[in-house]
C-alpha cells in the first residue's frame, strides 16, 4: 500500500520534472511526424494524376531516387510492404521459390503475402549475421528438375532485423553476390532503413545496392515523412511493377502530397540520422552501466535491443512501468526490448530516459531488500 503510494508521487514529481510532459515514443522510428518544412511542402506540392503519369512532384521524387541510387527509374508506392510485394511479383511467378533471411521483414511480418498474393515459396536460411553463409546459400539454390521448384530470387535486407538494425556494409555480401551470378539470379534489395547503414558505415548508398536488381527503401521511418516507400531498379522492372501497383490496389492519383514530403525525406532528412545513432550509441552505454544487457552483434544504427533480466525484470513489466513515466518502448519477448531512435527524440529525453530507468531499477533493488 505505502509502495503504491510512494510511487504514484514519484510519477507525478517526474512528470512535472521533465520539461515537457510529452511522451517519449521509442517503439519505433514510424512513430515520427512531419516536420513543419514537410508540412508546408504538402500544403503547396503541384499535384497531377499519378496514374496518367501527371503529377509533376511523383515524377521528381522517383527521378531524384533513381539518381541516388544510381539506377534507371523509380516508383512510389504507399508501404515498404507494398514495395517488396510488387518486386515478388515481378521476379517471380507462382510457384516459383524465393530465398529468404529467416528474420526478414519480408518472410514474418507481411501477413504470409509471398505465398499469400504471389503463390511464392519462401526457403529461409539462418540469419544470426544478417547475411547469407555461402555454403547454405549455395546448397538453397534448386537444381532445375521436373519436382523441383526454381529458385528465382535472393532476398536481402539493410539495416537488417527490425529489432536490432545491423548495417551490413558491402564486403558482407560478397559470398551472396557471388552465389547469385554463378546461378544468374537476381538479387532484391529490403532496404527499409538502407539510410540508416550507409550513414552508419559512412558510405554512399550505392555502395550498398549497386550489386543489387532491385531495392525498396522507406520514406517514413527515419527519414520521417508521413508514408510512402521507393521501389528503385531498371527501367522495365520499374514499368512492369508500376502495372502491378495498379493491380494490387496501390495507383494513386494526386500523390503529389506524398511525394513533396518524401524529397525532403531523401534531400534534407539523410545527414540527421547519425544523430540518432549518436543518441542510440549513448542509450547503450548508458543502460549496460545499470546492469542492462545489450545486443552489440554487429555494426548498429538507430535502434537499441535491450535484455532486461540481469536486473530481475520482465520485459512487459518494465515497458508498463515505463509508460507511467512517459516512455513508450517496444516489447519484443518475454525478456528484450526495442528503443528506436529517431528525429522526435532529443539528447534530453536521452537524459530521461536513462535517468527513469536509473530511478526504476534503485527503486526495485531497494524495494526487493525490504
Ligand atoms: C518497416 C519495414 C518494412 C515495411 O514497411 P511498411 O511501410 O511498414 O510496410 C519492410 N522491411 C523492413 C526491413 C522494415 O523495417
Amino acid at each position: 500500500m505505502d509502495g503504491a503510494v510512494n510511487r504514484w508521487k514519484m510519477v507525478t514529481f517526474k512528470l512535472e520534472k521533465h520539461p515537457m510532459t510529452r511522451v517519449i515514443d521509442l517503439r519505433s522510428d514510424t512513430v515520427t511526424r512531419p516536420t513543419q518544412a514537410m508540412r508546408k511542402v504538402m500544403m503547396w506540392a503541384e499535384v497531377g494524376d499519378d496514374i496518367l503519369r501527371d503529377d509533376p512532384t511523383v515524377l521528381k521524387l522517383e527521378a531524384l531516387a533513381a539518381n541516388i541510387f544510381g539506377k534507371e527509374a523509380a516508383m512510389l508506392t504507399i508501404s515498404g510492404t507494398m514495395s517488396n510485394q510488387i518486386a515478388l511479383a515481378a521476379y517471380t511467378r507462382p510457384g516459383d521459390e524465393i530465398v529468404v533471411l529467416e528474420d526478414a521483414h519480408i518472410y514474418n511480418l507481411e501477413c504470409a503475402a509471398a505465398s499469400a498474393l504471389n503463390g511464392v515459396q519462401a526457403r529461409p536460411l539462418p540469419s544470426d549475421t544478417g547475411t547469407y553463409d555461402k555454403a547454405q546459400l549455395e546448397k538453397a539454390i534448386r537444381i532445375p528438375g521436373i519436382q523441383h521448384a526454381s529458385t528465382r530470387l535472393i532476398c536481402l535486407e539493410n539495416s537488417f532485423h527490425l529489432n536490432r538494425g545491423l548495417a551490413l556494409d558491402r564486403a558482407a555480401y560478397e559470398d551472396s553476390i557471388q552465389v547469385a551470378r554463378d546461378h544468374a539470379i537476381p538479387i532484391y534489395m529490403d532496404g527499409a532503413r538502407i539510410f540508416n547503414a550507409a550513414v552508419a558505415l559512412h558510405c554512399d548508398v550505392k555502395d550498398l545496392t549497386d550489386f543489387c536488381d532491385a531495392v525498396a527503401l522507406c520514406l517514413c521511418k527515419g527519414l520521417g515523412a508521413p508514408l510512402g516507400s521507393l521501389l528503385i531498379g531498371r527501367r522495365d522492372f520499374i514499368d512492369e511493377a508500376r502495372w502491378i501497383k495498379q493491380r494490387f490496389g496501390g495507383g494513386m492519383r494526386q500523390a503529389g502530397v506524398i511525394a513533396a514530403p518524401g524529397i525532403l525525406a531523401l534531400t534534407e532528412m539523410v545527414d540527421r540520422l547519425a544523430e540518432d545513432h549518436t543518441r542510440a550509441a549513448d542509450l547503450r552505454v548508458g543502460l549496460e552501466n545499470m546492469g542492462i544487457q545489450v545486443d552489440r552483434g554487429g555494426i548498429p544504427t538507430n535502434i537499441v535491443n535491450l535484455d532486461v533480466s540481469p536486473t530481475g525484470w520482465k520485459a512487459q513489466a518494465f515497458a508498463d512501468q515505463l509508460v507511467q513515466m512517459g516512455i513508450k518502448v517496444k516489447v519484443c519477448s518475454e525478456n528484450r526490448l526495442r528503443m528506436a531512435l529517431h528525429h522526435d527524440i532529443q539528447t534530453t529525453d536521452v537524459e530521461y530516459v536513462l535517468q527513469t530507468i536509473g530511478e526504476l531499477l534503485k527503486d526495485s533493488k531497494a524495494g526487493s531488500a525490504v
